[in-house]
């Protein structure tokens, strides 16, 4: 056989390799095609093979372990002669700035920033996210112990994966593994795995993927938040899966979280399920009140050691604030957070009745909101009136007085309008209302004991509701 008729018309297998391509984009769809294919260029068809230019030793590897068989198939259909496939990589993109370079990159300087500076660290570790700020009850106990051990010893359990639903302190704690650590000369890479997948898709697109291998390949502890984000994301799955070998062969340390356990993850192959439950899995659970109370009172602490100020709140809130806010940590400091502003720019104590109404809009979510019949009956029975004299039109001041009260109070602990409120006093006009407001609010800034009574009914109907 002559070398020239072994040698394939290149316009042929030019057509035939767009053909092939766009019955992989059919097969794996446009991610892949994109990541892995699309630029992918046919060499020649020499003898029985057919030779394929990639441009990175990875995307070889990947190809051979992932298309190469449907890639075969395919041409194979096409052009019967084809029966093997052989790779040439063409770094022209690392010819200048080589792997290796990459690697002395990462290796120099102080590990978290140069990281950080090439890119691939995009997430900081907070410094505020400690294991002496994290407050430990049975709910989190195990969480804590084991974050605790892996930090003093690494690949002690390997991975960590700990999981809980949002807000119970999955990330104080992956923060202060990395805080504890970068007190070594450990190399730490943390980042959120949303941002894991945005830098690989990126570093595809840049045609870079080596360097990303690179970088994380050569943590020696990887941290990684989040990691239900990773499911469903195939390319991204592979890649962390990779990585994730690779890490764990080397004995560098991977630590996870995650919304839920391994297990409860869909999308996900099997085989990552299985290797990311292969060292301890540990969970968080909801805080019980005595845990939410102490969280309380040392963020108030905190706030007190940052401001070099009193935080003027007291225990009533505390309390209140802890059994409102179960769920969620984070909102329940959110929570107090909102009352302590409020307390420094009015510069007082707030009292519960105070908190109730910066919470407002919280609370009216969680519960019936308060009617102004309630209002009603309990001004009522605190004047130890009739109802029928109340919502007459007598203007004695026994029963005027307490009717303005309410008028008062429906219009701050209620979201009804003036006319509304005037409605439900045997339809009196807005103005009557407005007015009954004035006086009352004259009164109380006269009268310490009035303003006293106003503000005690006021917790009674808090109280009730
Ligand atoms: P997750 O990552 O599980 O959604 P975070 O770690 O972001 O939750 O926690 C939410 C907020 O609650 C953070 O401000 C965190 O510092 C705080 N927090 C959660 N648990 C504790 C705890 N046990 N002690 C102190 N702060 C906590
Ligand atoms: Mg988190």
């Amino acid at each position: 056989m002559k070398i020239t008729s072994a040698l394939q018309d290149t316009g042929d297998l030019k057509k035939n390799w767009s053909e092939v391509q766009l019955k992989l984009k059919e097969t794996y769809g446009v991610d892949v095609f994109k990541s892995w294919i699309q630029n992918v260029e046919a060499k020649e068809i020499n003898h029985n093979s057919l030779t394929l230019i990639v441009k990175t030793r990875f995307v070889r590897d990947w190809i051979v372990s992932h298309y190469a068989d449907k890639i075969l198939d395919f041409f194979q259909k096409l052009n019967p002669v084809v029966t093997r496939i052989q790779f040439e990589i063409h770094e022209s993109f690392y010819n200048t700035k080589s792997a290796d370079t990459n690697i002395v990159d990462f290796n120099t300087g102080s590990k978290i920033v140069n990281i950080q500076d090439n890119g691939y660290a995009a997430n900081r570790l907070d410094h505020r996210l400690t294991f002496s700020n994290f407050v430990v009850g049975e709910s989190n106990q195990l969480a804590f112990s084991a974050a605790k051990r892996v930090s003093e010893s690494l690949g002690h359990y390997n991975p960590l994966f700990i999981y809980g639903s949002v807000g119970l302190g999955k990330t104080h704690l992956l923060n202060a593994i990395g805080n504890e650590l970068k007190k070594t000369d450990k190399k730490i890479i943390y980042l959120s795995a949303e941002r894991f997948m945005y830098q690989f898709v990126k570093s595809i697109k840049n045609k870079d993927t080596q360097k990303f291998k690179d970088v994380f390949r050569n943590a020696d502890v990887l941290i990684l938040d989040d990691i239900q984000f990773i499911s469903g994301k195939e390319v991204t799955q592979e890649e962390f899966f990779y990585t994730f070998n690779s890490l764990t062969e080397n004995q560098s340390q991977v630590i996870i979280s995650c919304d839920r356990s391994p297990n409860d993850l869909d999308r996900i192959q099997d085989r990552i399920k299985s290797r990311l439950s292969g060292g301890l899995v540990v969970d968080i659970q909801s805080p019980d009140i005595a845990l939410r109370l102490q969280i309380l009172k040392n963020r108030c602490k905190t706030e007190e050691t940052y401001f070099g100020k009193e935080v003027l709140i007291n225990d009533e809130i505390l309390s209140f604030i802890a059994n409102e806010f179960k769920s969620s940590v984070r909102d329940m400091l959110g929570v107090l957070n909102r009352i302590i502003a409020s307390s420094r720019i009015q510069n007082k104590t707030p009292t519960l009745q105070d908190a109730k109404m910066i919470l407002k809009d919280l609370l009216s979510n969680m519960k019936a909101i308060i009617s102004i019949e309630d209002i009603q009956k309990l001004v009522v029975s605190y004047y130890n009136l009739p109802m029928g004299d109340f919502l007459s039109s007598r203007r004695s001041r026994h029963i005027a007085r307490p009717r303005q009260v309410a008028m008062y109070l429906a219009k701050k602990l209620t979201t009804k309008s003036l006319p509304e409120i005037g409605r439900k006093f045997t339809g009196r006009d807005h103005t009557t209302v407005i007015h009954a407001i004035k006086k009352i609010e004259e009164l109380m800034a006269a009268d310490k004991k009035f303003e006293y009574e106003v503000q005690d009914i006021s917790n009674k109907i808090l109280k009730n509701n």
